[in-house]
């Protein structure tokens, strides 16, 4: 077993010294002993798969270490100061860390959640890896939650919904999430599940039909380029797809874009050409293309998005990208740690998460929201609206482009710009259009915000705006005015 996880970390970091999991990996198992889990294995096998599944993600030595480590505080008769003889600082208060997460018990009650979402949002501000460890120990309890008694399973793929698979997206590990996502619907939805994965095994014959239809068709226009590229298909999940039916109100059978291909190569600049090819040799669906390459999601996801319609009128979502981009949307801010890691910021652990941290926008907004809002449920209604994903990019008069979530309104975007220019904003422009302030702003407009000093935010604004920096202005400014909010 323990051969087994260091050959693993031997591939990625030949140089290191494995000796801290060597010796978690005995000092943990001693310390769960005869424990077992629901299923009646013994407990440290728990603790060595999250162990792995670390690995997968090429993380360093300490975070392995903490990760066979992380129940023995909790479970065991260890104290934190017999793990600080035997391992340091960094591992046990990772160890804590992850303790302490876990410690915090959800309940359905929202204010109980919004607590978890702070809990785990400070956790992260002292080291993104007690996150990480956090994240695969739910991967884990999740992937063997069968043994659990239904009502545990169920509050924990609740949980997991919730809180830890939006989390992995806001980390950009997006194999994480999806994999936390689809448990999840087939622990509290089973039947529903099945029923979804039954008419799309139905469809798999004629879908790898025109997969390849389209592969072919791709190769056959990229040719003669002497780009180098791979494409391959691109998995959907059983729950993305759940999601899109119920937001659009549709059945299975009218869902259609399942095609999806994934087109990958050495640089940016072949990205650009080869979406210049693709736009040559078919038909763009309007309104598909998305460059985020130019402009990263906020959790530094990069790709070209963009779809595609042929003769027979079948449409493929196409994703472009370069390796590195293919491999940060599958480890997200993992791949971004071992980097770091690669170029020798070993042993500053605490000092590299820093610094990853000060990438992540939407990291430094939530936590000056949280400052802000002082009722728990409405730092997780905000929190809420920052997971949904989808975003538009609207550009300034001046040509700073501003990221907000979909539908936002002027606003929205006022209030992004700067808490100034929304506090006096009266009306708004698209281009040299007048629109309402309830206007829904789309990728690409140019929007201009017409202020007044005298001008104030009135109540009838909480009802439009959709960001949660909006709502806690205007409801700050309705109560600095004596306007009831
Ligand atoms: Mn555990």
């Amino acid at each position: 077993m323990l051969s087994e996880l260091t050959a693993q970390i031997k591939s990625y970091l030949p140089e290191e010294d494995l000796k801290p999991v060597e010796k978690a990996f005995i000092y943990a198992r001693n310390a769960h002993g005869g424990q077992r889990r629901f299923s009646g294995e013994p407990y440290f096998s728990h603790c060595f798969e999250v162990a792995k599944i670390l690995t997968e993600l090429k993380l360093d030595v300490p975070t392995v270490a903490a990760a066979l480590l992380h129940d023995v505080l909790e479970d065991t008769q260890t104290k934190k100061d017999d793990l600080e003889a035997e391992f340091g600082k960094e591992i046990t208060s990772m160890v804590e860390g992850v303790t302490k997460i876990g410690s915090y018990n959800f309940s359905d009650q929202e204010t109980a959640q919004a607590e978890n979402w702070r809990k785990m949002l400070l956790a992260i501000t002292k080291d993104i890896r007690v996150i990480l460890v956090k994240l695969a120990d739910r991967i884990h309890n999740m992937r063997t939650a069968s043994a659990l008694p239904e009502e545990k399973r169920k509050k924990m793929a609740t949980e997991s919904l919730n809180l830890y698979a939006p989390f992995a997206q806001r980390l950009g590990i997006y194999r994480w999430k999806n994999e936390l996502e689809d448990m999840a619907f087939g622990i509290l939805d089973p039947r529903g599940c099945e029923d979804l994965r039954g008419q799309w095994e139905k469809r798999q014959e004629s879908s790898v039909k025109s997969l390849e239809k389209w592969k072919k068709a791709i190769n056959e226009k990229l040719a003669g380029s002497g780009i180098r590229y791979r494409i391959s298909a691109r998995p959907k999940s059983l729950y993305g797809i759940h999601r899109k039916m119920a937001r659009q109100k549709k059945g299975f059978s009218e869902i259609q874009d399942l095609i999806g291909l994934r087109l990958i190569t050495d640089s940016v600049e072949n990205c650009y050409a080869l979406l210049g090819l693709l736009n040559d040799g078919f038909t763009p669906l309007e309104g598909s293309f998305t460059d985020y390459i130019n402009l990263p999601k906020m959790n530094m996801y990069q790709s070209l998005h963009l779809s595609l319609r042929d003769d027979a009128g079948t449409i493929a979502e196409i994703q472009i990208r370069t390796e590195e981009m293919h491999r940060r949307s599958e480890y997200g801010i993992a791949a971004h740690w071992r980097y770091k890691e690669s170029v020798g910021i070993t042993g500053a652990g605490i000092a590299a998460a820093g610094e990853i941290e000060d990438k992540l926008d939407w990291l430094k907004k939530v936590l000056e929201w949280q400052q802000e809002l002082k009722d728990p449920k409405e730092f997780l209604e905000s929190l809420k609206v920052e997971c949904e994903f989808e975003q538009v990019f609207v550009y300034t008069p001046k040509g700073r482009v501003i990221k907000l979530p979909k539908d936002s309104t002027p606003v929205d975007f006022a209030y992004a710009v700067h808490s100034e220019i929304g506090d006096r904003c009266y009306g708004a422009k698209i281009g040299k259009k007048l629109v309402p302030l309830d206007y829904r702003l789309r990728s690409g407009e140019m929007c201009q915000i017409l202020t007044r000093k005298s001008a104030r935010p009135t109540k009838d604004w909480l009802e439009f705006v959709i960001t949660p920096r909006a709502r806690s202005k205007i409801r700050k400014s309705l109560r600095e005015s004596g306007g009831e909010s």
